[in-house]
């Protein structure tokens, strides 16, 4: 039930959400959370956890039915995403694959593409992932250096992508590939390869400061053959699809970041109750009372604002800049607020069994990962100051030309 000081959200409010919420809660609870310490000790999670997912209508949330998908609006999705991170789930990467890598396939695949592999998809036999960092470059995507070389009826894939996501659990990759070397962005496209295939090879899950249960890896490929037929989208158009897709992701982060938020502060609650020192509870301690307002009334601020960018999601209206700022105040307070949990449970908050410590792991690629909060804050400032700019280049242009007439 909703307390007096948390925040009615506008997005959850109908039966079906309540009862989408039992199915993830159950979901996490008897899939998930008894299999936790097994996948961190091995770098990712089992296969049927994916099936089972599948099985429940978790995966292709938004995805059309025709294709195995529920055909449900955003605002599932985004519950889904908020209540895994809640339960401090880094895996299965359903957010990667269902909000990321689906789209991409159900939005500019072509007929072959989408029959081929969205069924699988949304039954959880494939698992997709997306390539576009490489080793050389992470935050300039135009910098890439894959290569698919154009060989008549096939490509040749040439290069090595790194910190992907689910990379070493999933059956497919869309990968970022210059096809171009000359064209700058117009020489990107997006070529699905598949593991398997000869020359694709994948370096082993890597050990990470936080997502411990989720598999990020390195992929290289080495005169990968791949079929004319696996182009998603059209040819030259890969950063532009990327850069249209974007906004998708950067929300499903600040989701992310308010669900574990909340986890994190349900926790914290439970334990400044239990926890004694000086023979009080230390809730009973105002500094312990004032941290926890403050955790409490982030947190219900930071809803308001991803709540709007959710619907505005779902009517296809947000805009890149407005969700590279819940990007980056919502992980940014995510890991100030995680931090202020954590230290309320003194030295027990630094041991691995303790819940907090997961969420303080997790929370700190959110500030990396989708593009640095610092790429955030210059994509809204360079809008910002778009016209200003603008004019000042064209005042420059004028006067360069200006000062050629004169001279001739
Ligand atoms: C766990 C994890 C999962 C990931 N999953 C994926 C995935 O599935 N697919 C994928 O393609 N990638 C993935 N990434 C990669 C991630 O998106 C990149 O790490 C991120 O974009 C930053 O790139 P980089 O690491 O090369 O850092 P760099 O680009 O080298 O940046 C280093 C520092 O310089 C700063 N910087 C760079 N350019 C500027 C600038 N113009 N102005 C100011 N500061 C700047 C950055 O903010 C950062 O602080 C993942 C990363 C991690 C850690």
């Amino acid at each position: 039930m909703l307390k007096n000081y948390q925040l009615p959200r506008t997005v959850y409010g109908t039966e079906e959400h309540a009862m989408f919420k039992k199915t993830v809660e159950e979901y996490f609870k008897n899939h998930v959370t008894p299999h936790r310490e097994r996948w961190e000790e091995q770098g990712y999670c089992d296969k049927e956890t994916w099936l089972k997912a599948g099985e429940l209508g978790l995966l292709g949330i938004t995805c059309d039915p025709k294709y195995g998908g529920m055909g449900l609006d955003f605002s599932f999705a985004a519950m889904l995403i908020e209540e895994q991170a809640r339960f401090g789930a880094a895996a299965p990467g359903i957010s990667m694959h269902s909000d990321i890598v689906i789209p991409y396939l159900e939005k500019h695949g072509s007929d072959f593409i989408k029959e081929k592999y969205l069924p699988g998809c949304c039954s959880g036999e494939l698992i997709g992932s997306l390539g576009m960092t490489e080793p050389s470059t992470g935050s300039d995507v135009q910098a890439i250096k894959t290569f698919a070389e154009d060989k008549g009826d096939h490509w040749i894939v040439n290069g090595s992508k790194t910190f992907i996501t689910i990379g070493y659990t999933a059956d497919f990759c869309i990968v970022a590939c210059k096809t171009d070397k000359n064209a700058g962005a117009r020489g990107i496209s997006l070529i699905i390869l598949d593991a398997g295939m000869p020359g694709f090879t994948k370096g082993k899950p890597f050990k990470k400061l936080g997502l411990k249960t989720s598999d990020t890896c390195e992929l290289f490929f080495e005169d990968v053959k791949v079929p004319k037929e696996n182009l998603v989208g059209e040819i030259g158009m890969g950063f532009i699809h990327m850069m249209t897709e974007l906004p998708r992701e950067r929300l499903t982060i600040a989701l992310s970041a308010i669900g574990s938020v909340r986890g994190a502060l349900e926790h914290t609650i439970e334990y400044t109750q239990e926890r004694k020192a000086f023979k009080q509870p230390i809730c009973a301690f105002q500094n312990t009372q004032f941290e926890i307002a403050e955790v409490a009334t982030q947190l219900e601020y930071h809803c308001a604002f991803v709540d709007r960018c959710t619907a505005l999601l779902a009517e296809e209206k947000l805009t890149p800049e407005l969700a590279s700022m819940a990007k980056y105040h919502s992980s940014d307070m995510q890991c100030k607020m995680i931090d202020a949990c954590l230290q309320l449970f003194g030295g027990y908050g630094f041991i691995w069994e303790y819940p907090i410590a997961r969420y303080y792991g997790d929370a700190r690629v959110q500030r990396i990962y989708g593009g640095t909060n610092e790429i955030m804050k210059l994509m809204i400032s360079r809008s910002i100051y778009a016209d200003f700019f603008q004019e000042m280049k064209a005042a420059k242009k004028h006067a360069q030309k200006q000062m050629a007439a004169a001279a001739n």
